[in-house]
């Protein structure tokens, strides 16, 4: 699934894409991609909008228009917005294009189509629930600490919780806890306030990191000119099959499910107590 990283780097190479142009109409292969409002009205809320400004909240996209709309977009498991020429053929995986007036198209493709857009004025509705943006200044050890203060779930859950922190998912949250030397099913109440400014420390490595490699290309992630990321090259445990084992101290990497997902970690340099 695309994380923060990945949605960074979609936001700042489509910007200078697609901000300033303005939208000519919409093709949608599977309605269901829209989530509000209804399909008429989106499609004809969104024809004649111009893209005055693109943001991102966690691993959400927005879209600021000129009508004072905004478009959400969330890729969920599997999407990639990619741009493509002017009435390029669609492949087979394209769910929606959103023609501009430019050379180019917007294709948003969803092989698993969980990928879904909202149309609102307030993009609170949206993403208003989402935790702290970790790489905003904002964000510090000692407001770390404060969230996990009391926490009971295991820290590995709580980085993955979008109210928690926004825009970390299973990749990065097993890459900072390795990172940090902390045991994913450790509760997050318990960490020491050297160990949470450990884990600081990592969160913004790893996702600063991933931003400057362009995300990483695990699964069905594209940039939106169709290249992929490298940052699961720097991957020091996420997406290793077990039986591999720790760059650090060669212990062979470990996975056990946490909340039906895989989490990779050391046993050795991540204990549990
Ligand atoms: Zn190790």
């Amino acid at each position: 699934m695309p994380e923060l990283p990945e949605v960074e780097t979609i936001k700042s190479e489509l910007a200078p894409c697609i901000v300033g142009h303005c939208i000519t109409g919409v093709t949608l292969f599977w309605d269901r991609i829209v989530r509000q409002p209804s399909l008429e009205e989106f499609c004809s809320c969104i024809i004649g909008q111009k893209i005055i400004g693109i943001g991102r909240r966690g691993k959400y996209l927005i879209l600021n228009l000129s009508s004072g709309k905004v478009l959400i977009i969330h890729l969920k498991m599997s999407g990639s917005l990619l741009l493509k020429p002017a009435l390029a053929e669609p492949d087979k995986f394209v769910r929606a294009i959103i023609h501009l007036d430019g050379e180019v198209d917007l294709h948003f493709r969803d092989p698993r189509k969980f990928g879904v857009m909202w149309l609102v004025y307030d993009k609170d509705t949206v993403v208003g629930k989402l935790g702290p943006e970790p790489l905003e200044a904002g964000f510090t050890p000692q407001l770390l600490a404060k969230l996990l203060k009391n926490r009971t779930a295991p820290i590995k859950a709580l980085l993955c919780d979008q109210g928690f922190v926004a825009g970390i998912g299973n990749m990065y949250a097993d890459e900072a806890l390795f990172a940090a030397r902390i045991h994913p099913l450790r509760p997050g109440g318990k960490l020491s306030s050297e160990e949470i400014r450990r884990l600081y420390n990592a969160i913004q490595q790893v996702l600063w990191l991933a931003i400057g490699c362009k995300g990483a290309s695990v699964d069905t992630y594209f940039r939106p000119g169709g290249e992929l990321g490298t940052a699961h090259f720097q991957f020091q445990v996420a997406h290793r099959l077990s039986g591999k084992f720790c760059p650090v101290c060669g212990t062979t990497i470990e996975r056990i499910p946490i909340r039906n997902r895989g989490s990779y970690f050391c046993p050795k340099c991540q204990p549990q107590f």
